[in-house]
């Protein structure tokens, strides 16, 4: 399976950067293997290449099916549930990356770095995949409060994007884009998240 992820897809978040960058005129993606997957909330460990690994909390799609040139209008059918994840990101190591124009997989794609909520729920329970709020607490403090309906390129269209350039297979999973508030983590963090109102994340940072 794939993790499509997708940069810069609220506007507040780009702001908060400082990195040089601006709102994409086109959907920002990137991958993370298989082997960065983080699940059934384990303890998420800091790792020795990193002096500043932040959270980017993060609602997720599961792709249900095989497809491929998929146009927004049909991307609906292309997944059923959504859940929460972080986008564990090496910033220090990103911001020499876009620095220096190199790619991201370094800050990005190493292990354990896409935590993934246990569950996934059914949009026939949540409704609009686009009116859907969510927050993350560490240590019990709000420090992101999240409304799909920010994002700059919406779901369908960020599916569709993707479609024209690789195909999904069943199980493939998409990161949204984060909201503002992003942070640093430190050993001894308590991660927890909400999708409207249900506890989707909760685990340690060791
Ligand atoms: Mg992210």
């Amino acid at each position: 399976m794939k993790i499509f992820c997708i940069g810069r897809n609220y506007r507040e978040h780009v702001a908060e950067l400082h990195d040089g960058g601006t709102v994409p005129e086109e959907p920002l993606f990137f991958l993370k293997p298989d082997t960065a997957l983080l699940r059934n909330n384990d303890p998420f460990y800091i790792p020795d290449f990193s002096n500043e690994i932040h959270y980017e909390c993060e609602l997720v799609v599961r792709i249900d099916r095989l497809a491929r040139h998929v146009a927004p209008q049909f991307a609906r059918r292309l997944y059923a549930e959504v859940g929460l994840g972080i986008d564990f990101t090496a910033r220090d190591i990103q911001r020499e990356a876009i620095a220096k124009g190199l790619p991201w997989e370094r800050a990005k794609g190493f292990d354990y770095s896409a935590a993934v909520s246990p569950q996934f729920i059914p949009l026939a329970e949540l409704g609009d995949i686009q009116q859907l709020h969510f927050t993350l607490e560490v240590n019990g403090e709000i420090r992101q409060r999240g409304f799909t309906g920010d994002m700059i390129f919406p779901v369908d269209e960020l599916l569709s994007y993707i479609s024209g350039y690789m195909t999904y297979r069943t199980g493939d999973l998409l990161f949204t884009g984060t909201p503002a508030g992003v942070g640093p983590v430190k050993r001894g963090d308590v991660l927890r998240a909400e999708l409207e109102g249900r506890e989707m994340l909760h685990f340690e940072i060791r």
